[in-house]
């Protein structure tokens, strides 16, 4: 029998409802694969075995009741940025190094209720800004595939831990793709649902307009799991939309014979890459023998979508970050003369590079007599990039194109080349700005034996196309099945 870390959670449940293994054993295990490759994969920014272990054993009392859940029990790891009452919550940042939330994020708070087993906290770029996380206070989490690597980001640690076995699910949040991106550099399965499907209470704001939380996994399956758990209405998120969602899960087993996938001609003239392009192929002929049609179509304002969500993201930005002043909580710089010094040389000292030169992009981009030539010529864009996606949503039910440009690169390959790390997201932003579903799937492998994944959007709140079209994906493939050679 394969180990319990190795496992999905659907599996898993399985396994305890039936008794064959408590909760404790699940999660002792998982500890154990955290011992023996934490030091080289680096998922963690901190680790609660102590904490964990003690939600364990009241999770195997709620499964000896007969009261639990789906995934009571599941060992699971939560990104950096979503309070958890009393445990440090970062955001990958120096600024936030010692902060212990007084309070729960409304999906912790239904993790905790469901008697999931919060293993800590994953690491991540400083909030959320990156592609790499290699921006993260804390230092860089390596690709489970090649150590040499970037796992992606923002939520690397999220990503790296479920391909590395370090957590059996994770929990990540995605802007612009940071839950797409390091799903397809670690070859696992991530979803950006519908802005407003989950609660982005005490999510650490980064661009509010355009962030939300997403569960990543093994597989379909456990991505679907996941969503029943975190999609719903929240009174405490004013963006969280009043509406019912189906059970995923009854949307795994359905045949996709009949259903259309558009191809979007934009997006394949831009791919240069053998590798990225050659598993699109493989993966439209998998889905041509499932019986799925195909049909070309348009999106002409995708070129714009990266200039104007780096005018939109950095301005919400500079105006969510402002309450990082040292006062109230978080960083403060032990040596200053007076107020306004104390501000400057504690953000000064809490803040890194990246999240500086969003602040300043954004503060200028806000300015007094810039708002129109920037912020609202970037709202226009993001208004006909939507127009767009619904117009090719009447032809289809579903767009496939690439996660990332490329396979995973090396270690300080782009970090010293800001527009290079940006333009990795040239597949993913569109998306958040229209804000609609995504979901990454494992595609493949590289030449070199690297992750390369595929996208899929759906229309808003069709979360359950998407599983539908990646569970049939990944029945009839076994890439989702690859483990790294840790
Ligand atoms: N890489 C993009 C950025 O740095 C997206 C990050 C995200 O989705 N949080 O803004």
């Amino acid at each position: 029998m394969a180990n319990f870390y190795e496992m999905t959670a659907a599996e898993l449940a399985r396994i305890l409802r039936a008794k064959e293994a408590t909760s404790v054993e699940i999660t002792q295990s998982v500890l154990e694969r955290i011992e023996a490759i934490e030091g080289k994969v680096r998922s963690y920014v901190t680790l609660d075995p102590e904490s964990a272990v003690d939600m364990a054993k009241e999770a195997d009392k709620i499964l000896g009741a007969g009261k639990g859940r789906p995934l009571t029990g599941i060992p699971i790891a939560v990104k950096d940025n979503m309070c958890v009452t009393g445990k440090r919550t970062t955001c990958g940042s120096r600024i936030l190094g010692n902060f212990k939330p007084p309070y729960d994020a409304t999906v912790v708070r239904l993790l905790k209720d469901e008697g999931m087993v919060i293993l800590g906290s994953a690491n991540m770029d400083e909030f959320a800004m990156g592609s790499s996380t290699e921006t993260s206070y804390w230092g860089t989490t390596r690709n489970p595939w090649n150590t040499e690597l970037i796992p992606g980001g923002s939520s690397g640690g999220s990503a790296a831990a479920v391909a590395a076995g370090e957590a059996i699910v994770s929990l990540g949040s995605d802007t612009g793709g940071s839950i797409r991106l390091p799903a397809a550099f670690c070859s696992v399965s991530g979803i950006k649902p519908t802005y407003g499907a989950v609660s982005r209470y005490g999510l650490v704001a980064y661009a509010s307009s355009l962030d939300q939380i997403g569960p990543m996994a093994k597989d379909a399956q456990d991505v679907a799991l996941m969503l029943n758990l975190i999609c719903g209405h929240d009174p405490r998120d004013s963006t969280s939309v009043p509406r019912e969602h189906p059970d995923f899960t009854d949307f795994l087993d359905r045949p996709v014979k009949g259903m259309t996938l558009g191809l979007p001609t934009e997006f394949f003239s831009k791919l240069e890459n053998e590798d990225v392009a050659g598993a699109i192929a493989d993966a439209r002929r998998v889905f041509e023998a499932l019986g799925v049609k195909f049909v070309e179509l348009s999106l002409p304002h995708l070129d714009y979508g990266i200039a104007a969500y780096y005018i939109i993201a950095p301005s919400e930005a500079s105006s969510n970050l402002a309450r990082y002043d040292g006062v109230k909580y978080g960083h403060r710089a032990e040596e200053y003369s007076g107020m306004i010094d104390m501000y400057c040389k504690t953000r000064a000292e809490g803040f890194g590079p990246e999240v500086k030169r969003r602040i300043m992009l954004g503060t200028y981009a806000l300015s007094s007599g810039y708002y129109d030539a920037y912020y609202l010529k970037a709202a226009k864009v993001r208004t006909l990039i939507t127009r767009d996606f619904r117009k090719a949503f009447e032809s289809c039910d579903a767009i496939l194109c690439p996660t990332a440009p490329s396979p995973p690169f090396r270690i300080g390959e782009k970090i010293d080349d800001p527009i290079q790390m940006y333009l990795t997201d040239v597949f993913t932003i569109p998306v958040n700005m229209a804000g609609l579903p995504g979901m990454a799937v494992p595609g493949g492998f590289s030449k070199d034996g690297l992750p390369v994944g595929i996208q899929l959007i759906a229309p808003h709140f069709q979360e359950a196309v998407l599983i539908q079209l990646s569970a049939a994906f990944q029945r009839a493939t076994d890439h989702h099945l690859k483990r790294p050679p840790l």
